[in-house]
């Protein structure tokens, strides 16, 4: 991404995050022919976690114009998720084509300086401005109402970009909610990643050989497998924090240990090589307790992040920005950029997440597990992979949210 620095003075659509959620609200709404500048902070192409797409990203990914270049991409295709057992036990795949037909029940393995890059590119290629190295330091109030952003390019002095709508699309930065103090941890989900990459750890071939494997291990943590091109593979583990950080703080010599612990796990990584630092985060999990306001929305992680289970954090970060954008672009014809009018997509964007959130929690408890419920419930196994799928939001789940929580408690409801 070219370096540049904004034509205007002031957009209609200001976006803080040129991620995948930045550039697709920005993308949407230049389409819709409204102006946008995207304020990134970094220089790109850059290094992002969070690899494994999941199916319900194609409708988003085909309306941005995305997948002839997915297509012909080197990302590993996807068609499923599989579960082993601290034992070694490997429970069948379940494969996406069980519920989705044709070219939707796959999806593809990405590595996110590349993917974030092909977004980016696309929102340019649209007539979105895209600065990078222009980090916001703030978002500009006229009372409650939204103006603008200070930025500052390259580190030079702060300079202020006025606009009718600023989307906070920043991620775990979360531009606005830590400058309104909205963030807040989720105390039901005390979970931290340590993670690293490998090349030449064991492939499957044919169908699987792009599949995510879930390594359970004890203590209800476990490890995401998760093939990359050129051999690479992405291997991260989540589990509480006194748990992983119990008997050191040294992220390599954790990491070590809970591989060789994980022994089926090791087996795929003997004789792979190490090819990149081992990086963590000590506390996954966050939400803000508004993510709209008057002149202002948060999408994808800026508005909140759960946990990587289920892969749903680029699913949401495009749905939420396609969701925001339609509000965005009625609120600017409509002139009216409210709270009410901008918010009027998070209603089913968060019933959908309840859902998600209700199988992370029962995923965690030790008296579940998706074998006993598929066992007990044959009859949900079509709505579990739907979940798995990402196909949650405006879905009527009550009878297999009923099913799970005869099986699980239900967690205390998100505040959102
Ligand atoms: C351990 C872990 C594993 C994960 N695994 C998966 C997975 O397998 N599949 C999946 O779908 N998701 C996964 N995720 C989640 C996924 O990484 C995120 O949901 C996704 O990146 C969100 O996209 P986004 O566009 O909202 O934010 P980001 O991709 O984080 O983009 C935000 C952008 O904002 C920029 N920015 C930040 N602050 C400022 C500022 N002040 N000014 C200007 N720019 C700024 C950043 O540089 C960044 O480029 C995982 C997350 C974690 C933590």
């Amino acid at each position: 991404m070219k370096t540049t620095s904004p034509s205007k003075k002031s957009y209609d659509v200001v976006v803080i995050g040129g991620g995948p959620a930045g550039t697709t609200a920005a993308t949407l709404l230049q389409r819709a022919g409204h102006s946008c500048l995207v304020l990134e902070g970094s220089r790109f192409p850059r290094y992002h976690i969070g690899e494994s797409l999941i199916p319900h990203t194609y409708g988003t990914l085909d309306r941005l114009g995305l997948l002839p270049k997915l297509r012909s991409s080197h990302f590993p295709v996807k068609h499923s998720v599989r579960f082993v057992q601290p034992s070694g036990e490997e429970a069948d795949p379940f494969y996406f084509s069980e519920t989705i037909e044709g070219p939707r029940a796959q999806t593809w393995q990405v590595e996110r300086s590349e993917f974030d890059q092909m977004c980016a590119e696309n929102a340019r290629d649209a007539g979105v401005e895209i600065c990078s190295g222009a980090r916001v330091s703030e978002v500009c109030f006229d009372g409650d109402r939204a103006t603008g952003a200070t930025v500052r390019f390259h580190g030079s002095e702060p300079v202020t970009i006025g606009s009718r709508v600023v989307v906070d699309a920043s991620g775990r930065a979360t531009v606005i909610g830590n400058q309104l103090g909205l963030k807040e941890r989720v105390p039901a989900l005390r979970k931290a990643s340590i993670w690293t990459y490998y090349r030449g750890g064991f492939r499957r071939d044919g169908i699987d050989a792009g599949e995510t494997t879930i390594f359970m291990i004890q203590n209800r943590g476990w490890f995401w497998y998760i093939p990359l091109p050129d051999d690479v593979v992405s291997v991260g583990v989540v589990a509480s924090p006194e748990y992983l950080f119990d008997e050191s703080h040294d992220l390599d010599q954790i990491f070590a240990r809970e591989v060789q612990r994980a022994r089926s796990l090791a087996r795929w990584l003997h004789g792979a090589e190490p090819v990149a630092p081992v990086r963590g985060i000590r506390e996954l999990a966050y939400l803000n307790r508004e993510t709209v306001g008057n002149g202002w929305v948060m999408v994808g992680d800026a508005a909140g992040f759960l946990d990587p289970i289920y892969s749903s954090g680029l699913y949401l970060a495009l749905a939420s920005a396609e969701l925001a954008a339609g509000c965005i672009d009625r609120g600017l014809q409509e002139d009216d950029v409210s709270a009410e009018t901008l918010g009027q997509f998070t209603r089913p964007l968060w019933d959908g997440v309840e859902i998600i959130w209700r199988l992370i929690h029962a995923f965690y408890q030790p008296s579940f597990s998706f074998r006993r419920f598929v066992k007990r419930f044959p009859e949900h196994r079509a709505t579990l992979i739907d979940c798995l799928v990402g196909d949650v939001v405006n879905k009527e789940m009550s009878s297999f949210v009923d099913a799970l929580a005869t099986m699980v408690d239900p967690p205390p409801r998100l505040r959102i």
